[in-house]
């Protein structure tokens, strides 16, 4: 049998709200309407926004959530408005990050990657990325993110491999990339070179050893200073300030190394700070960066120690040879103590580079790596900043970018992995030859003499491919249709950590490649903390699962909560604890909101008439007067960034002023045939209105509701129109009138519950030289006044008031007199007022005595003094209330 058909089903709301179908169902049927996808050939208004892409190995984060849920309130926002928004996905290769799980599995099979060779093993990287790669990407649409499925990109496809040879190549022939013997931070763990930013420089407790130095044919020596003993076996000169009186003579003359007994000439270089340790510094151009600098200057010999396990090599003393550099430092002390060269030890605390995938600390390495010249890429990148057509928000960040352009060094490009981009540089094996060949195709033969080529076995550091990809995505290096419609792009949002190793240097590649900037607006988005203020992270296990949350609270509950939790570039804390507490609001409001739909529904539905007139019934005037101003003040906030603010008016416009106030004075008039079809034809209109301001934040219930609202089950609000509400809509007359109201409910509603009135009395309540706005409120809506602060009558008598009674001045100068006479008992509540006054009166007399003892005011705490007289003055004021109180019953 079944149940007969209901009129228009899609009307009826269920009356519980269910995320978990509802998102799904959704999200499937935006992306089959195309609404993600841009056509390149129709799009004469872009508006676009490229992923951050997230390393191919990560599981979506809180931290990815707030990233990805700003660019998609941005991109949502700009689709409705009419443009042909791309919110542009993809992931990235991550070199370091992926090899190191594949390593770790092929471990677990007891494996190296070395035993597989190189061919195998990428093809097993490939395997896992088409395996698990694709992870993130699901998660992305869960939360609701726009992106266009269709254009989603890989660092490492081949598209994007071809423009990574094309800028590699052109850099070579402009001479902006270079190969070069350079002091390199470098990993001995990952057996790989970092950039500078990769070598994180933190606090460490080490000690500055005083050694020796024995003068050459003389009878006296010299003291020197170093935080790293072993490296002294690669000493190949000392050197000291040229202007230092001191030592000034003794440059020119040579020391002895001990415990290697190599002749050490002695420098001057104005490097050397005379004030630290004895004025004399050791120098071991192939540990040292500025000790390479100094060797370049005086031409001296170059002893590298250490191999690349950051053992101690072939060219240290046989002692020394294959020990760890840290056992290496613990024997060059000791032998050093015992052949009477040491001098002291001190505590000195400093700082020392660690690797940011493994922690291991960073070894200055020299070594033969390909460089960027960063120089002449920078200054086209700073000047854009400087002159006001690249911005941040916020503002602070500019001067960080400023300062970081203004002091760059050259960037290590090359990296000792398998996987990733290979650098495209052949060698000749013929070393009389020597030819280098850097070339767009592969070559066959030296390009010189037509013999076999080997090619360089590094492969390009994994920014080298994302610091292209606001246009690399797009097709660049070809001039698609794509680059053409959709370059350059709009608003970068990021996280502030990336700035060095990813925004500057796009900023640099677009200018260099593409003579554009690649985005107008970096936005920098805060971190997401812990209930302690921690950043979450997996390892400290302190994380949120952004789809446990979007089980259990919905997609837009966790949205709204991600973005009125912080401003721009503000941390956001969340409770891990207890995510009930952290995510209740989001999903408590679209609850209200569906509650709001449910009562509102029915209503537009049983008068749905061709749009008339506007109601002029005040409560209509003064909905869409408030709509028009939260409209304009949402406006005005996703113009600058300040997408908390858009968030937070949306809720107290659609939570405060629609659900509790106008629906509760439209209620009386649903049932009244005269005002039907004014109140039907306002709501339908608001609710319009609200719905499509709230969309790009909460996309789901909206557009749900939407749908039903339009009574059409093709009606969405994902492609649009934004909603743009009449400034004329803004009505001060109503405003203040329903103000007016809302400030005498309230002041009735404070009387009821001061003094205890019940629930179910009715009371009367005398008005004296009410506003006119309170009157022009009264007489449109008095029977809604009477019914939400339970009243029988509202009169505005001549003449004194008497009897005992509430009395209330108004804001507007109106006053307002509840006679308590027939609504409570007198004189019992003159008891519990008179019992209160007293116990009030008790503490403040102790209060008062505390703050005249000497006692006390000599012996506490500042705070805690401060705390007794804010005591002192809240007691008082509660005294004279109660006081009041009392003469008002008497
Ligand atoms: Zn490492
Ligand atoms: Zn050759």
């Amino acid at each position: 049998m079944g149940e007969p058909p209901s009129p228009q089903p899609a009307l009826e709301l269920p009356p519980r709200y269910d995320p978990s179908g509802l998102e799904s169902r959704l999200y499937a049927a935006w992306v089959a309407s195309g609404a993600f996808h841009p056509v390149a050939r129709e799009a004469d208004r872009p508006y676009v926004i490229v992923i951050p892409p997230p390393n191919v190995t990560a599981a979506l984060h809180m931290g990815h959530g707030l990233n990805n849920t700003i660019q998609d309130v941005l991109t949502r926002r700009r689709r409705m408005q009419g443009y042909d928004a791309l919110y542009l996905p993809g992931t990235d290769h991550a070199g370091i990050a992926t090899q190191n799980v594949v390593e770790r599995q092929i471990g677990a099979e007891g494996h190296s990657r070395f035993d597989l060779g190189r061919d195998a093993f990428v093809a097993r990287v490939w395997e896992w990325v088409e395996e698990y790669g694709g992870r993130i990407v699901e998660q992305l649409k869960v939360i609701g993110c726009s992106c266009d499925w269709e254009r989603n990109r890989f660092t490492l496809d081949e598209g994007l491999s071809r423009a990574v040879r094309e800028v590699f190549v052109r850099l070579y022939e402009r001479d902006l990339v270079y190969r070069g013997r350079y002091i390199i931070n470098w990993c001995p763990r990952c057996g790989t070179a970092l950039s500078n930013e990769e070598a994180e420089h933190r606090d460490h407790a080490g000690h500055l050893y005083r050694i020796r130095y024995a003068l050459t044919g003389a009878d006296a020596s010299i003291e020197v200073a170093t935080t790293r003993p072993e490296t002294m076996l690669g000493d190949t000169a000392l050197a000291v300030h040229p202007e230092d009186e001191r030592y000034r003579d003794l440059i020119g003359l040579t020391a002895i190394l001990p415990l290697v007994g190599r002749e050490l000439p002695i420098v001057g270089d104005e490097y050397v700070d005379p004030e630290f340790g004895s004025g004399v510094v050791k120098v071991t151009p192939a540990h040292d960066p500025n000790d390479f600098e100094i060797g370049l200057r005086h031409d001296l010999d170059i002893v590298d120690v250490m191999t690349d396990e950051a053992t101690m090599s072939d060219r240290a003393p046989e002692p020394y040879r294959g020990l760890d550099r840290f056992e290496a430092r613990a024997r060059v002390v000791a032998d050093l103590e015992t052949g009477g060269f040491l001098v002291g030890i001190e505590d000195h605390p400093h700082t020392v580079g660690r690797c940011y995938r493994c922690d291991t600390v960073v070894e200055p390495r020299l070594s033969l790596q390909w460089f960027v010249r960063m120089a002449p890429l920078a200054r086209p990148a700073l000047e854009a900043y400087l002159g006001g057509e690249l911005r941040f928000h916020p503002e602070r960040y500019g001067k960080v970018y400023q300062n970081w352009l203004e002091n760059t060094r050259d960037w290590v490009i090359s990296r000792q992995l398998w996987w990733g981009h290979r650098i495209p540089v052949w060698y000749c094996r013929d070393p009389k030859c020597g030819e280098i060949a850097v070339t767009r195709e592969d070559p066959v033969a030296c390009p010189a003499c037509g013999g076999e080529l080997d090619q360089d076995t590094d492969v390009l550091d994994t920014w080298f491919s994302s610091w292209l990809w606001p246009f690399s995505t797009l097709g660049w290096p070809e001039a698609t249709e794509d680059l053409k419609a959709f370059y350059p792009t709009d608003a970068l949002v990021t996280a502030p950590e990336i700035l060095f190793f990813w925004v500057a240097r796009m900023v640099m590649a677009g200018l260099e490649f593409t003579g554009e900037l690649p985005f107008t607006d970096v936005l920098l988005n805060g971190t997401v903390r812990d209930h302690l203020g921690r950043r979450m992270s997996k390892s400290l296990g302190n994380g949120i699962d952004p789809m446990e949350v979007v089980e259990m609270y919905g997609a837009d509950a966790m949205r709204f909560t991600l973005i009125r939790g912080a401003p721009l570039g503000t941390d956001l804390q969340l409770n891990d604890q207890d995510l009930e507490e952290a995510f209740r609001p989001g999903r408590n409001f679209a609850n209200k909101i569906w509650n709001a739909a449910r009562l509102a529904l029915p209503r537009v539905k049983a008068t749905r008439s061709p749009a008339g007139e506007l109601s002029g019934a005040l409560a209509d005037r003064w909905i869409r007067s408030r709509l028009a101003r939260a409209a304009s003040d949402i406006d005005a906030a996703f113009e600058s960034f300040r997408l908390h603010e858009a968030a937070e008016t949306c809720h107290s416009f659609i939570w405060g002023d629609f659900c509790d106030w106008y629906l509760e004075l439209a209620k009386r008039r649903f049932d009244d045939p005269g005002a039907g079809d004014d109140v039907a034809s306002t709501l339908e209109t608001v609710m319009r209105a609200w719905l499509g301001l709230l969309h790009p934040i909460m996309p789901f219930v909206t557009e749900e509701i939407f749908t039903r609202l339009s009574g059409d089950p093709g009606a969405s609000l994902v492609a649009g129109p934004w909603p743009e509400v009449p400034g004329e809509w803004v009505d001060g007359e109503a405003d203040s009138a329903i103000d007016a109201l809302r400030e005498l409910i309230g002041a009735v509603r404070v009387v009821r519950s001061e003094y205890r009135i019940e629930p179910r009395s009715l009371i009367e309540v005398r008005l004296a030289a009410p506003s006119a706005a309170l009157l022009l409120g009264l007489s449109a809506e008095e029977p809604s006044v009477l019914r939400l602060a339970g009243i029988a009558r509202i009169t505005v008598p001549n003449g004194a008031e008497g009897g005992p009674g509430a009395h209330v001045v108004l804001r507007s100068g109106g006053e307002v007199f509840v006679p308590l006479g027939d609504v409570i008992d007198l004189a019992r509540e003159r008891q519990r007022i008179g019992e209160e006054a007293t116990r009030t009166s008790d503490l403040l007399g102790r209060t008062r005595a505390k703050l005249e003892s000497r006692g006390f005011l000599d012996n506490a705490p500042p705070e805690v003094v401060d705390r007794e007289r804010e005591k002192l003055e809240a007691l008082t004021e509660q005294q004279s209330r109660l006081e009041a109180k009392l003469r008002s019953l008497a």
